[in-house]
């Protein structure tokens, strides 16, 4: 038969010719013919030790590298949240007053992922995707789904939440939020264990004093310090890969770099961490160390003014008309910060894991690089790279292909869109049984996704990957088309241009 290009099938890899596609409709099961359909090497490709570029950025133009402190600099085992979860339930027993039978909820890790949505007052976490519909299948009352057809009676016969009406840019509006740090993770399934206990002993509840119960809770783990005192007492039960932030920092100085550290953590809590990881001199390499900056308000309000600091914690009264290497400063904010140091735009880079207070605002106002810390990449690619996930993509794509090609709606539409749903929840629960990808729902980007490529130039599973790249290494982001170009360059497992660093090419590395 013709060979034609068949362009959103599975195909972006692959031709199909015609008297093939015959073939499997008819007579092949269509299991069958799906390993056919990959070609060959494309499993365990991606290298999740990789850095991944939404726009250009040469690091041989970077003088200056920032970092926030948390889950930037230090990572945290998951132990932790179990931690938050345990001692935030016994403060709302205890203080706030919560039945006593909360207690038999555990922390469940892997219920919930960053980037989720919530609706106070219909206690509803859902993800939501880069047009704000929420991703059916995935709206959650406690520890249950919603049926579809009720998530969208809902919201008045529709899946389109209205964010612009019900929260804010940085997802803090009136009625949904969106949790976006690491921390919050333990809070979600605090929320959902609490509501799941109101709802199973029908119990009549006020949602918005449970979400902001929760809330005060968890904060008070932060706030009161009880969290920092746990991770003091046992670094290296809590502090991961210490030694690869210690290789980081060292290697760019060692390269001429000019460091600092910009973070909401206070000064001991950092210092502690700081010598597990880096040793005792480890403000040798830092030029700026700035504690409790009060982020995202450091880089947009400019009233509030450095306060230079001791180590002892003591803060000094005079006013600051430098910034000193070796000594610390309290608060403060972006503006002065840029006045005193000159480092303006492109020369700075700054990383961050959290994509609103660390980094959004540097993109928006400022013009600084931007590098996001998404340790969930090192898992995901870790699913992407198996067979099973690329079997069922490539089916959906196959489907979706052959879908388009259809144009009566009869039996054989209706029998193809029948596999594809199934086969859609199939790869999504690779990633998390509950509510899938952060990246994707289904096949549109998250919501969290579009925030990611906005606010972030590079983004990677953590610190420790920029040490597989040269520091002048250029990073050219992969040219996707558009949906009105041509997919010329698709096929770039052919021509070998891909940019995203393979296994193969790295093993040296590391
Ligand atoms: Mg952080």
């Amino acid at each position: 038969g013709t060979v034609r290009p068949c362009f959103r099938a599975a195909s972006s890899l692959y031709m199909v010719s015609d008297q093939k596609l015959k073939g499997y409709f008819f007579l092949t099961p269509p299991l069958y013919f799906i390993p056919d359909l990959l070609p060959p090497g494309v499993c365990s490709l991606l290298n999740p030790a990789a850095i991944y570029a939404n726009n250009e950025i040469s690091l041989g133009d970077v003088e200056i590298y920032g970092f926030d402190y948390d889950y930037t600099l230090a990572q945290y085992s998951n132990l932790l949240h179990s931690m938050i979860f345990n001692t935030a339930r016994d403060i709302l027993i205890e203080q706030f007053k919560y039945p006593e039978g909360l207690r038999k909820y555990e922390y469940i890790p892997g219920f919930a992922i960053r980037g989720l949505h919530y609706d106070v007052h219909k206690s509803l976490l859902m993800k939501i995707d880069a047009f704000h519909y929420v991703q059916l299948g995935t709206a959650y009352q406690g520890l249950k789904p919603v049926p579809d057809e009720e998530v969208i009676e809902m919201y008045g016969g529709t899946q389109h939440i209205p964010l612009y009406q019900m929260s804010d840019f940085y997802g803090k509006g009136p009625s949904i939020k969106q949790f976006m740090d690491i921390f919050s993770l333990p809070e979600m399934t605090l929320l959902s264990s609490v509501t799941d206990y109101f709802m199973t002993h029908n119990i009549e509840y006020d949602q918005v004093h449970l979400y902001k119960d929760i809330s005060d809770a968890i904060k008070d783990v932060h706030v009161k310090g009880m969290m920092y005192k746990w991770i003091e007492k046992d670094m290296e039960k809590y502090i991961l890969h210490g030694d690869e932030t210690y290789a980081v920092l060292n290697r760019l100085v060692n390269h001429n770099k000019k460091l600092f550290l910009i973070t909401n953590s206070p000064f001991s809590f950092v210092d502690k961490g700081m010598k597990h990881m880096v040793g005792k001199n480890w403000r040798d390499l830092f030029d700026m160390v700035i504690v409790q900056a009060d982020k995202p308000n450091f880089f947009t309000d400019r009233r509030k003014p450095f306060r230079k600091m001791d180590e002892k914690g003591s803060l000094h009264w005079d006013k600051i008309s430098k910034l000193e290497k070796g000594k610390i400063y309290k608060q403060g904010n972006l503006f002065d910060f840029l006045r005193l140091t000159g480092w303006r735009g492109s020369k700075v880079l700054y990383f961050g894991d959290h994509l609103y207070s660390d980094l959004a605002d540097l993109m928006l106002r400022h013009g600084w690089r931007t590098g996001a810390i998404v340790p969930e990449l090192e898992t995901e690619i870790r699913i992407i790279n198996t067979e099973q996930y690329m079997h069922s993509l490539t089916w959906q794509q196959a489907l979706t292909g052959l879908l388009e090609r259809i144009r009566f709606q009869g039996f054989l539409f209706s029998w193809l869109n029948s596999k594809l749903f199934p086969s859609r929840s199939l790869s999504k629960n690779l990633f998390n049984p509950q509510f899938g990808s952060i990246f994707r729902t289904f096949h549109n980007p998250t919501y969290f996704s579009r925030r990611l490529i906005r606010f972030s130039d590079i983004y990677m599973a953590s610190i420790s990957c920029l040490l597989n790249y040269d520091v002048n290494f250029t990073f050219y982001p992969r040219r996707t088309p558009l949906q009105h170009e041509a997919p010329l360059w698709m096929d770039q497992l052919c021509t070998g241009c891909m940019k995203t660093p393979f296994l193969e090419e790295m093993v040296h590395i590391r």
